[in-house]
């Protein structure tokens, strides 16, 4: 079917060390030294000399390559992607490339490495730089004590134009002191960019979360929320401004570094660029009116490059009204929306197509500038948006429940389990499992039907959530 240029790129590796009891990402604990690393990895070359050839690729401006755990692969297997991806689409050091990365498996080496092969942006997953809590989350044996994580942004940071800390606030035992002292360890670490996520309790990780880090109370987090927006964002004692700027409604940007300022990406690529294919077991991609879920078996998804087939499992087709909602949120959290853009693109006014929504938000002191051509946030209005977000994602990962639902045999195990081999014994893999149990006969237009309803719901959710917090 003809379309505009594919832009946007994204890539998925779905592996990591070991499953971490809050995540719900595409992705299971298999070993590094695997062959099915192997195997995959020269499917996604494939695929991309397939698409490259077929035209698809001469225009993609930013390639984003996640995960799970992109470096937990290794370095050989990262240079054959790399290599397959520069050849394929023209990586040039114009083109935004970010790849996802672990504390314990980015070696110097691989710094340099990657850095030379192309990638300009880092994305660090680091969480909080707090060893009680990275206990709690079971990552301080995986990936090393705050100490550690620190030293490791701080050596990676000078090669990268960005390089992201991708933090998460609102942890049941997160103090206000505790959060306070993870800004000042960002601040500290160098990174020209940090992501604040709000902890999200997905149903298959609720239980979960409830275990290892405690129930999730999300009536702090509006407090937390402000925490960070002041230490970041406010002014500093001599008047100057504050050492960081709004990349979107939880993206910090750095002033003064080449995260910051008119051209600055934001770690999620789905705002900047609101159509994106997604190459890869477990992708999700967004293009025209449609959204196509990749299928999460590594072994299917592997047959069918193989076999020169698609690799999707379920496809939906977005309403119009759907996809309003869709821009509304997505331009919302890059902090403005272009009614211009609007109208012009969907054939009548902001106001016209999303009369509750936009009440809402009035109603609640949300935006700062509306006027005939552009909507921007008051303070109030971007928290609002961070609950939207939080709520889009659950959204998501419920979408995600229903396609690892489908899997069967070895793979529903190393997806389930933890990567030690044996069935993981935390109430994670319990939840996940009691999940997949109740909906193991998942196909692939359930999945469809799942996908639909988080495009219907995550507004009108996400406005029902922030009235009853109200
Ligand atoms: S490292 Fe943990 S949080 Fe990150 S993708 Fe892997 S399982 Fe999820």
């Amino acid at each position: 079917m003809p379309h505009d240029p594919y832009k946007a790129l994204y890539l998925h590796i779905p592996f990591c060390v070991r499953r971490c009891g809050y995540c719900d990402f595409a992705t299971s604990a298999v070993e590094r030294d695997s062959p099915a690393i192997d195997e995959y990895v020269e499917s996604l070359a494939l695929q991309l000399r397939r698409a490259s050839k077929e035209g698809e690729l001469g225009q993609i401006e930013t390639a984003y390559i996640g995960g799970g755990t992109p470096s937990h692969i290794g370095m050989g297997r990262l240079s054959m992607l790399l290599y397959a991806l520069s050849t394929a689409m023209h990586l040039t050091p114009e083109v935004e490339c970010t790849m996802e990365a672990n504390p314990e498996s980015l070696t110097e080496a691989m710094v340099r490495d990657i850095w030379a092969l192309g990638v300009n942006r880092l994305s660090i997953g680091v969480q909080s730089f707090d060893d009680d809590l990275l206990r709690q989350m079971d990552r301080y044996d995986k990936y090393g004590c705050a100490a550690e994580i620190l030293e490791r942004i701080q050596e990676a940071s000078p090669y990268f134009t960005s390089m992201n800390a991708d933090m998460i606030f609102n942890f049941p035992a997160q103090t206000e002191d505790t959060l306070i002292r993870d800004i000042e360890m960002v601040v500290a670490s160098g990174a020209s960019q940090t992501t604040f996520y709000p902890l999200m309790a997905s149903p298959s990780v609720e239980r979960s979360l409830a275990a290892t880090v405690g129930p999730v109370d999300y009536a702090r987090e509006q407090r937390f929320y402000e925490i960070i927006c002041d230490l970041l964002l406010g002014d500093l004692p001599n008047g100057q401004p504050g050492l960081f700027e709004l990349g979107s409604a939880w993206t910090f940007n750095r002033r003064g570094t080449g995260a910051a300022g008119e051209d600055a990406m934001i770690d999620e690529y789905v705002v900047d660029y609101e159509e994106y294919p997604a190459i890869g077991s477990g992708g999700i991609t967004y293009l025209g009116k449609n959204l196509y879920v990749n299928t999460f078996s590594v072994r299917e998804y592997n047959e069918a490059i193989e076999s020169g087939r698609m690799s999707m499992m379920g496809k939906t087709t977005f309403s119009l009204r759907d996809r309003m909602r869709y821009r509304f949120m997505m331009q919302l959290f890059g902090l403005r929306l272009d009614k211009r853009q609007f109208e012009r693109d969907f054939g009548m006014s902001i106001e016209r197509g999303l009369p509750a929504e936009m009440a809402f938000m009035r109603t609640c002191g949300a935006f700062a500038i509306d006027n005939d051509d552009e909507l921007t946030l008051t303070p109030k209005g971007r928290y609002l948006v961070v609950v939207m977000m939080r709520q889009f994602f659950i959204g998501v990962n419920n979408l995600r429940d229903q396609a690892r639902a489908a899997l069967t045999g070895e793979e529903r195990e190393l997806i389930f389990g933890d990567g030690t081999g044996k069935a993981c014994g935390t109430a994670g893999a319990d939840s996940a499992g009691a999940v997949a149990a109740e909906t193991s006969e998942a196909t692939a237009s359930e999945v469809a039907d799942v996908a639909e309803a988080v495009a219907a719901g995550a507004v009108l959710d996400a406005t029902e959530a922030v009235a009853a917090e109200e």
